[in-house]
């Protein structure tokens, strides 16, 4: 099919070099002509596993482009997907003036039958202020679809889940898009929910506040195994191997971040709200977030008293592994902590460095993770980076002023710490 993505970001370009990997032809628009730019020179704005390779291939053949012109990728499409930010506003609800936009801009361009898909993260009812708006904006009298198309993809695998998702859930109006939204998806041979506009809103939202409910969960745990001598990981373990349960998302740490759960929870509440239910177990989410990482720099600043003067490297300024993204990043937010204390920094990042440079200022940034430690009063573990767990300890230990590691992703074992002569603390593990 041919296939227009608004929006190149980290879901538009994923979700457009993976459709044309699958053999549809993909108009990726984005609005940022520096990125266009950079993308038609064979460049690619964000890291993410794999999506490099899957961009080239299929820029060579022929399948893949790339456009500033949202009028030039309507027209020469039949599916237009929206990919632009759902970012939050000062209250926590949903800043919409980007779907608007993007909804006037395909209205003006319609010059036929089109199915427009929202793959943005929206809250629920938007499909139906989409469709208004188009209606609304449309020069001539041409027939349309809207389509909720929510995209569940994880940054740092999204090439591997969009190409194996769990499911593909589809939100329609009338049955008129399903049969080309299940040509869209076929080849990649996932379940597909086809469900109405207003549920397929609401299973984005609701997905997410589930999963970010399952880390504060384990996170609150994570209190009363300090607090007993318990380990939070032999925990997680015993509860997650409940197939009711599941293990994954009970990893214990310093918080959740990123650009999505934040936000999506407050969205939520938000929606809640309008709808007249005051969701305060989300509320309650949100309150242990703050509160784990509260008490990660509590842990610091009773361990290292003052931190005025005192230097502290950093491992991990990505909101998690395997992405350059920091936005809302628990990394950069610590870091930031640190620094209003007084500390000086020294942080390393394998791929997100270069983004977190404009947004943390005044610390050193480092080439490589070995050399973190250098002269540092303590090491901090922030992101859950594999290869920070073949830190060489005994040459870090040798090289700082004292021996003291924080471990806000419990990468490491407080016994094999405890014998490497490591003041080590990490989160939920009593002892
Ligand atoms: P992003 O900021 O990485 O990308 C958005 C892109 O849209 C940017 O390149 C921007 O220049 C472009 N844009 C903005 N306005 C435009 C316009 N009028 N016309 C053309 N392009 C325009 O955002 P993202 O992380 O890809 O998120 C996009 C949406 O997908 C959000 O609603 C988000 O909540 C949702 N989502 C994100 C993820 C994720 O992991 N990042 C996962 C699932 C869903």
């Amino acid at each position: 099919m041919k296939i227009a993505i608004i929006g190149t970001g980290y879901v538009g370009l994923v979700t457009g070099a993976c459709f044309a990997e699958i053999g549809h032809e993909v108009i990726c628009v984005d609005c940022d002509e520096a990125k266009v730019k950079l993308l038609e020179d064979g460049g690619i704005p964000i890291y993410e596993p794999g999506l490099e390779d899957l961009v080239r291939k299929n820029v060579k053949a022929n399948r893949l482009r790339f456009t500033a012109s949202t009028q030039e990728g309507v027209e020469q499409s039949d599916a237009i997907f929206i990919a632009v930010p759902t970012p939050p506003l000062p209250d926590g609800s949903v800043d919409l003036s980007f779907i608007e936009r993007v909804a006037r801009d395909i209205a003006a361009a319609m010059d036929g039958y089109k199915i427009v898909i929202d793959k943005s993260t929206v809250p629920v009812k938007t499909g139906e202020k989409v469709a208004e708006t188009i209606r609304r904006y449309c020069k001539s009298q041409v027939e349309f679809d809207v389509v909720s198309n929510p995209e569940f993809l994880r940054e740092g695998f999204a090439v591997e889940d969009f190409l194996k998702p769990d499911r593909v859930v589809i939100g329609v109006q009338n049955q008129r898009p399903v049969a080309a939204m299940k040509e869209v998806y076929g080849p990649l041979n996932a379940p597909i929910v086809v469900t109405d506009i207003n549920s397929a809103e609401l299973i984005k939202h609701a997905a997410n506040s589930f999963l970010a409910l399952k880390i504060s969960y384990i996170n609150a745990i994570s209190i009363l195994c300090e607090a007993s001598g318990a380990d939070v990981t032999e925990v997680a373990n015993g509860i997650g191997m409940d197939a009711r349960i599941g293990r994954r998302f009970l990893d214990a740490s310093l918080g959740f971040g990123g650009s999505c759960f934040p936000k999506d929870l407050s969205a939520f509440i938000k929606i809640s709200e309008h709808l007249g239910y005051d969701f305060n177990l989300l509320k309650e989410v949100q309150r242990i977030n703050t509160h784990q990482m509260d008490r990660f720099f509590k842990k610091i600043l009773d361990t290292l008293w003052v931190l005025k003067g005192k230097k502290i490297g950093v491992l991990g300024l990505a909101f998690k592994q395997n992405t350059d993204d920091v936005r809302m990043s628990p990394a950069i937010e610590l870091c930031q902590r640190l620094q209003n204390e007084g500390a000086e920094l020294q942080v390393y990042d394998p791929e997100a460095m270069q983004k977190a440079r404009a947004i943390l200022e005044n610390v050193t940034y480092v080439e490589t993770m070995d050399q973190v430690a250098e002269g540092c009063d303590a090491l901090v573990i922030a992101t859950e980076w594999p290869v920070f767990r073949e830190l060489d300890l005994q040459k870090a230990r040798k090289v700082m002023t004292h021996p003291i590691l924080f471990d806000g992703r419990n990468l490491f074992d407080p016994l094999e710490m405890e014998r490497l002569g490591f003041i080590y603390k990490s989160i939920g593990r009593g002892r």
